[in-house]
């Protein structure tokens, strides 16, 4: 056996290898990289004299005596026994494991590790962990310091010790040490042998500590070795310079209907002299919802265009496409432009020509003018498309540039050197000439924008190979959102605040968790439960396993029912919710822009861009539901006029943590501070979506810490600048290509 053995070559039944498999783990090594993600502390035997109620010990003793019964009433199968020190004897009670009986014999000594609980005035240990004593020093389950694993269908932490502990015995010392020694003994990490035993097993929680450091210090390592990699690969890559043309951004300034922040001039010159370099840009630009990025994005598109080249501009949806298309177009409409639009579901395609007109073209025509011609003559390329805006639409394989120098994407953070490279058309002779590697072209500039803040440690991890630039100022005159917690109590207050905004003419968003209300639901660990309220209205309770923390997921069809009948019988209310067709989508958003509609209850489609300025309130339901930055995005779609603004939090769930974040978005000062706080409660899991990156949950929990973050960048840049091909280490330039493959920041 090897630590690459397969884990069918094992002798484990087909059952656990099937169970095993549909957690990740495929091989030897997988499982003894499968660490435990909490201990617990059976170290210390104690007398049964000693024992506490309601407390976990470990004893020790013989078995005076055991059977087997069975329960009529519950239909359970219990195990019961005596066991005895010699300063006593107490009761040992199993559930639902007959087969215990049959292994564990009178008179034997055994090690006990549980909770002392009461039952029918007496106290007994309650479904301890076992093992028969041979030496201390093998113990596994009991006597010790206990790992306990994620929990797993079917896989218990007790079979998982069991299975691991003689694969670590087998192989920990011939485990290759992954990190180059030099390191490990500047930052006096365990070597691997001793960090993998110890993270199992430890001797202490000390040392415990001290492996899960090496782990994540090792993990976040290989993230900062990835991306500064990909930095220095960046900047030899080449790109077109963009000459600054001073009047004509002039010009486009002040044809704009309001003055430009000082923020977004500051930003604004940081990309226009980043284009002129002849390296491609690759610039993260953060900002508020509302700070204004999309007119930095199209003066930055308009001086491409100027000197000659093509601007890609990429929406996150296609209501958001058309919506940047419109302002694009209007924003541009003085200077001769011709701007595409392409999206995906939706098969038609316009093409803004000169004078404001907008045409309706085929896709193939629009394609055929983004790619060009080349003229035979000058093998100039010639295009018909300056901007072309659009979704996702825009990255497919038969989408191609002639002349593009500027990619720019909103809400969506990173695009890689190949992908760039792809959108381009090669000029025919290089493609003859098979000089189709990217080294011998030039990549488009890119510019991303978000309005999600991104907490200092990932912007110097997981994006540090971009460049960040930020909007710290919202235009002028824009009032602060006045945003409050909302308990159950005050809903009403709440509905008639909103009522007499109305009046005013001005409209409301209700966000919701769900578009329907689950029926019964059974997962790995969410039990969810219809139950009416007391308006006789149904929506759910979601029951987390162990019951001690639950909210109401209020749906969007229920709450749409109850604002329309009971609440606001006299009001135009729509919903809106992604199983919508995107006509019917695109027909409600025209129709509240339009203010033909008084309230729009929707689900978190409306999370990013949408931009409806007479909207003044947002009342969002659930909210414990919600990441504290897809919060802080929902509250950003209302405060988009001189009107006051108004954010109702509402929440049933009385969890501390609930508060906690929530009064996180009352007093943060900026998005920044926020994200921080969000990374800080409820962990880089959640935030950002993080977990979808394939990044190994042990880097992921090292991400809270920023002085390990800031280590571990360090360590890698030196690395880096001794060798930045990694020609010494082979071990580590391997790595990284698994890590390629598994992990996709994009
Ligand atoms: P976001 O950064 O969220 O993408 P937008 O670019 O959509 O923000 O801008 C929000 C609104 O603010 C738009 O209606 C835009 O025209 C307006 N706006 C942008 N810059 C300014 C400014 N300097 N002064 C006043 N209004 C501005
Ligand atoms: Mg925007």
């Amino acid at each position: 056996m090897k630590i690459s053995t397969p884990i069918e070559e094992f002798t484990l039944s087909r059952h656990y290898q099937q169970k095993l498999k549909r957690i990740g783990i495929k091989k030897v090594s997988d499982l003894i990289f499968h660490f435990p993600h909490r201990y617990e502390d059976f170290s210390k035997i104690i007398k049964i004299r000693d024992v506490k109620l309601n407390e976990n010990c470990c004893l020790q003793g013989k078995i005076l005596e055991i059977k087997s019964i069975r329960t009529w009433k519950k239909r359970m199968a219990l195990t019961e026994a005596i066991i005895e020190d010699k300063t006593g004897a107490i009761k040992v009670v199993w559930f639902n494991q007959p087969y215990l009986a049959k292994n564990l014999k009178q008179g034997e000594k055994v090690c006990l590790a549980g909770k002392i609980m009461l039952g029918k005035g007496e106290i007994y240990l309650s479904n301890p962990a076992y093992e028969k004593i041979k030496l201390r020093a093998s113990l596994t389950h009991t006597g010790r310091i206990i790992p306990v694993y994620p929990e797993t269908r079917g896989v218990s932490s007790k079979w998982l010790r069991f299975v691991i502990k003689p694969l670590l015995m087998k192989f920990k010392d011939r485990m290759p040490e992954t990190l180059p020694q030099e390191i490990i003994t500047k930052e006096k990490l365990l070597p691997i042998s001793k960090a993998l035993w110890q993270i199992h097993f430890p001797d202490s929680m000390e040392i415990a500590k001290k492996a899960l450091y090496r782990f994540q210090f090792e993990g976040l390592f290989l993230i900062q070795l990835f991306v500064l990699r990909e930095k220095i690969k960046l900047a030899q890559e080449k790109a077109v310079s963009l000459q600054i043309d001073k009047d004509l951004l002039k010009k486009f300034t002040q044809s704009l209907p309001f003055q430009l922040t000082d923020a977004q001039k500051k930003v604004s010159w940081r990309i226009l002299k980043d284009l002129e370099k002849q390296r491609p840009m690759n610039r993260l630009l953060e900002g508020d919802v509302g700070s204004g990025k999309t007119v930095v994005a199209v003066l930055a598109a308009l001086n491409t265009v100027k000197n000659g080249f093509q601007a890609v501009f990429m929406a996150p949806t296609e209501i958001l496409a058309k919506q940047h298309f419109q302002e694009f177009a209007n924003l541009l409409k003085n200077f001769n432009l011709n701007i595409g639009l392409l999206t995906g579901k939706e098969d038609k395609i316009i093409s803004r020509k000169l004078k404001n007109q907008v045409i309706e073209i085929s896709r193939a025509k629009l394609l055929e003018k983004a790619k060009g011609e080349i003229n035979p003559f000058t093998k100039k390329i010639n295009v018909d498309v300056d901007i072309l805006i659009g979704t996702h639409a825009l990255i497919q394989d038969k989408v191609k540039f002639g002349k593009l120098a500027l990619v720019i994407l909103d809400e969506q953070h990173r695009f890689g050197v190949k992908q760039r490279a792809k959108l381009i058309q090669e000029p025919k002779e290089k493609i003859d000439k098979k000089q189709s590697s990217i080294r011998n072209s030039k990549i488009p500039h890119l510019l991303s924008m978000t309005a999600t803040p991104i907490p200092r440690t990932l912007a110097l991890t997981i994006y540090g190979d971009l460049d960040l630039s930020l909007i710290d100022e919202l235009p002028k005159g824009r009032k602060k959102i006045i945003t409050e917690i909302v308990s159950p109590d005050k809903r009403q207050e709440a509905y008639n605040f909103i009522r007499r905004e109305i009046k005013k003419q001005r409209q409301v968003f209700v966000i919701c968790p769900r578009i329907e209300s689950p029926k019964i639901e059974l997962n790995n660990n969410l039990v969810t439960e219809d139950k009416k309220n007391s308006n006789n209205i149904q929506y759910s309770i979601l029951f987390n396993k162990n019951f001690s923390s639950w909210s109401e997921v209020k749906a969007v069809e229920q709450e749409y029912e109850k604002l329309t009948k009971e609440i606001f019988p006299e009001l135009k209310i729509e919903k809106l919710h992604g199983k919508m067709t995107l006509k019917e989508k695109e027909r409600i958003m025209r129709e509240f822009k339009n203010k033909k509609i008084d309230i729009l209850v929707s689900t978190s489609v409306i999370e990013v861009g949408i931009d409806v300025p007479n909207a003044t309130v947002m009342l969002i339901e659930g909210t414990d539901r919600f990441g504290l930055a897809q919060l802080y995005q929902f509250r950003g779609r209302v405060g988009r006029s001189q009107h006051q603004s108004y954010c109702f939090l509402l929440t049933e769930s009385p969890s501390l943590k609930t508060r906690k974040r929530l009064q996180a978005l009352l007093t943060a000062k900026n998005s920044f501070q926020l994200a921080e706080k969000d990374l800080e409660i409820r962990g880089p899991g959640d935030f950002l979506g993080t977990k979808q990156w394939g990044i190994p949950d042990l880097a992921m929990s090292g991400l809270k810490n920023i002085s390990l973050v800031k280590k571990t960048r360090k360590t890698a840049r030196e690395i880096l600048r001794q060798d930045p091909y990694l020609k010494n280490y082979s071990q580590l330039k391997e790595r990284l290509k698994n890590f390629r493959n598994k992990v996709h920041l994009e």
